[in-house]
């Protein structure tokens, strides 16, 4: 019954074009945080062409407010959607499948530094350009082609498939949790994440928080009586880069990430204060993000982050008196380790020696992934795997295609062997 890996790999190739055509249509709908709704519509759409019933919902709040896995949420949730679309076979005979992503996009940052705009998908050569063509609108559409990859043989998978693509991965993770409080859940899943064609071992966590330093405000002849919330939240700073370093002095105590260079990156991503040039800055405030170890619970380095910054304010005077405030107002999610030995990286193994005629690679990365909710929270192999990228953060994303192709075949090969095959209905 199940075709030869050559013949599914073929069929990848068919349907290639339309799957690049595909990938294009969704870079070229903007969908940053809060505006991730139109490219969510279309995907669905591409689901029920396909015949998948699916689902389009809000992430609700009350549903995931309590769970140990829930980040704060700053913004409302409203059209803040998720897709789920659901493949069941005639006959359940083989495992069970989760294939997710995600839709929203980081900001492309100021649009002249874009060699052409982030949101006007531009082929040239093996690359893919734009804001989210590799994180991961390629992903998303990698799972959908490999489903259609099958059907093109006459085939489906044997098992029910829950073909996910989710908001706020980007920010919180919240997304992923709601789909898991709404009941899906299954044997494994995949996240074609832009991993450079490896699987991902071990990740971090991530936490976001804001720093709010506030003074007492006067005329720049009298600086010297005033204090200064700008300079002040400098030493705030200073504080949490000798926190960064600390953490990662204890990288040896972490399986998986001895070896890594500098795994715990504390980033300030942005900064306001002040009112204009002849005022002392009454306020400034600072926005942050570090990363955590697997194993380490969220709330634990949380605590870590508050001593640290209540340590640096007690040894200072402006600080003394008006203690920096830390709001979390984001990640607050930990890392996983991907348990070794498990038959879905068997099977990727071998799917990925057919696809790209050699052997799956793993490692480590040190930013926050959805695994986590299906790793830590549900039990099961999640493996995030995808495709050669650049930028992906920057700017002039880009997805290298044949990789994508690569990548795609993998997963249908994936599917056919976890899932097993049976005729189209
Ligand atoms: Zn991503």
């Amino acid at each position: 019954m199940r075709p030869s890996d050559e013949a599914i790999l073929a069929a990848v190739e068919d349907g290639f074009e339309d799957e690049v055509a595909f990938l294009s249509e969704l870079v070229a709908i903007p969908s940053q945080r809060g505006e991730e709704q139109a490219a969510q519509d279309r995907f669905a759409r591409a689901c029920r062409e396909r015949g998948y019933p699916t689902e389009v919902w809000p992430i609700d709040l009350d549903l995931i407010r309590h769970h140990p896995g829930f980040s704060p949420a700053t913004i409302p949730y409203d059209n803040v959607v998720n897709v789920v679309a659901t493949h069941r076979p005639r006959e359940e005979t083989g495992r069970s499948l989760i294939l997710n992503g995600h839709m929203d996009v980081v900001p492309t940052g100021p649009a002249s530094m874009w060699t052409t705009p982030p949101y006007e998908p531009r082929r040239e050569g093996d690359w893919l350009y734009g804001r989210g063509a590799a994180d991961m609108k390629a992903g998303l559409a990698a799972n959908l082609a490999a489903l259609d990859a099958l059907r093109r043989l006459g085939l489906q998978p044997a098992a029910t498939v829950y073909i996910q693509s989710v908001s706020e991965e980007e920010c919180t993770g919240n997304g992923a949790l709601a789909c898991m409080a709404r009941g899906y859940t299954a044997d494994a899943a995949i996240i074609p994440e832009p991993e450079d064609d490896k699987l991902v071992r071990a990740n971090t966590g991530v936490l976001w928080f804001e720093v709010r330093v506030e003074g007492r405000p006067v005329h720049v002849r009298e600086a010297g009586a005033g204090a200064n919330a700008i300079e002040a939240t400098y030493k705030v700073i200073a504080a949490l880069r000798r926190l960064e370093a600390d953490w990662n002095t204890r990288a040896a105590d972490h399986p998986y990430f001895e070896g890594v260079d500098h795994p715990i990156n504390f980033n300030v991503g942005k900064i306001e204060g002040g009112d204009w040039a002849s005022s002392v800055p009454s306020w400034c405030t600072i926005d942050c993000r570090i990363a955590i170890y697997p194993g380490t619970p969220a709330a634990e380095a949380a605590r870590e982050i508050e001593a640290a910054v209540a340590a640096a304010a007690r040894d200072d005077a402006f600080l003394s008196n008006t203690p920096p405030k830390i709001t979390w107002n984001g990640f607050y999610a930990e890392g996983y380790v991907l348990p070794e030995g498990t038959e879905a990286e068997a099977t990727l193994a071998r799917a990925h020696r057919a696809a790209h005629g050699r052997d799956l690679e793993t490692f480590v990365t040190p930013g926050y992934l959805d695994a986590r909710v299906f790793v830590i929270y549900q039990g099961i192999p999640c493996l995030v795997y995808g495709p050669v990228s650049e930028a992906i953060h920057g700017f002039d994303e880009r997805v290298s295609l044949s990789s994508v192709k690569r990548v795609t075949g993998a997963i249908a090969l994936f599917i056919a062997d976890w899932c097993g095959v049976e005729p189209l209905k």
